[in-house]
């Protein structure tokens, strides 16, 4: 039986005879009056409005003259209870009416919050929480005591980690970062480059062909003339970004791999720059003890052309089975830009000079962290990745 069930029936009729059952009745009565109010402060309140009406609504519930529970209990309680209980009923029920004061609209809205959150939110929220109890209860769901869902937090990838520490070397140094499409035309992957016509990397078995006339790019440098053409000279630029080649995937070859190019062109630039920037570069990368060496190579776009190797940096120069006991590990080519690739450019090459390198970012990555086989860097092998 309810609280509003029992405030209508005499206390003879709820077999309370006595003093003891008089007491337990209004202690109920108390106890519930106390409940419905706490829980309306733990509820709060989305609006002023909203407070104001859900107060009067329990004030009234209680202490409404004509319908109120407190009047329920005057009339059916005291004005028809046994004479000799009047006292004892009496009693409680002044007490009962001096623990009602805290139900007046006015000392309830002192004490309901108002929500921050959105109404339907929260309401959403505690629907959600209602029938997932109710659900608990009736043992629909398993232990509502469990620990949620963690989610692990990701972390950069090695490469991208490598080639943002390069390009914030070079960015120090002020050039800007420039980027380029991956799918790109032959003109501008080979033509605008100088690699004739002739020459072994255009060969399908080498460039990945979309038609005859457009590619994945195979490097990097298209970017080079794509800028040219865009700023003028002077330009300090770094390219990085995807290359593709028709390469069978093994410990040192990837179809789909990373490159950063560099390129500075204005007119007095000579090869000592170059030099200078990329021995800063090395040790700026790779620590202060690292020493650069540069080698005569050949690339058709810059005349002339360099290999560049730095000191051994596992075993500093004295030989070990990844230098292959030779001291130097050759990491990447660079060269003055050729004259017919700065007029294919748009730059007069009387006026201008430049310089340009291109090195793998995986195979630095892969120097730096120790790593034997490229093919780890594309597997999303959790175990790996998180090493990093
Ligand atoms: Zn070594």
């Amino acid at each position: 039986m309810t609280i509003d069930e029992k405030v209508r029936k005499t206390l003879a009729e709820l077999g309370a005879t006595d003093a003891a059952g008089v007491e337990a009745l209004f202690g109920e009565v108390r106890a519930a009056m106390e409940q419905e109010r706490s829980s309306l402060v733990a509820r709060g309140a989305s609006s002023e409005a909203e407070r104001d009406k859900l107060c009067k609504d329990l004030r009234d519930r209680w202490l409404a003259r004509k319908n109120g529970l407190l009047t329920q209990i005057d009339e059916h309680w005291l004005k028809l209870g046994a004479k000799e209980l009047k006292p004892i009923v009496g009693r409680q029920f002044n007490e009962l009416r001096k623990a009602s004061a805290g139900m007046e609209t006015n000392e309830l809205a002192q004490v309901v919050p108002l929500r921050k959150e959105t109404s339907a939110s929260m309401a959403q929220l505690s629907a959600q929480l209602e029938s997932d109890v109710i659900r608990a209860e009736r043992g629909d769901v398993s232990d509502l005591t469990l620990p949620g869902y963690r989610r692990p937090l990701g972390s950069l990838h090695p490469v991208t980690q490598m080639q943002r520490e390069i390009e914030e070397i070079f960015l120090n140094l002020g050039f800007w970062i420039e980027s380029g499409p991956e799918i790109e035309s032959v003109y501008y992957n080979f033509d605008a480059l100088n690699i004739p016509e002739s020459h072994p990397s255009r060969d399908d078995w080498d460039t990945l062909y979309i038609n005859s006339q457009t590619v994945l790019r195979t490097h990097t440098s298209p970017v080079q003339i794509r800028a040219m053409e865009k700023y003028g000279a002077p330009l300090y630029i770094i390219i990085p970004g995807k290359c593709y080649r028709h390469d069978n995937p093994d410990a040192s070859h990837s179809p789909m791999f990373h490159q950063v190019e560099g390129l500075a062109i204005a007119s007095d630039i000579t090869f000592a720059d170059l030099k200078g920037t990329l021995d800063f570069f090395a040790k700026k990368l790779f620590g202060e003890k690292v020493q650069t060496r540069f080698q005569p190579s050949f690339f058709p776009f810059t005349e002339p052309s360099g290999e560049v190797a730095i000191s051994c940096i596992f075993c500093g120069g004295e030989g070990c089975r990844v230098c292959k006991e030779s001291g130097w590990i050759e990491v990447m080519g660079c060269g003055m830009v050729h004259p017919q690739v700065l007029r294919n450019g748009g730059i007069d090459p009387e006026k201008f000079s430049g310089w340009a390198f291109g090195l793998g970012v995986d195979r630095f990555a892969m120097l730096k962290y120790d790593i034997n086989d490229i093919q780890l860097f594309f597997q999303s092998d959790v175990r790996f990745l998180e090493q990093f």
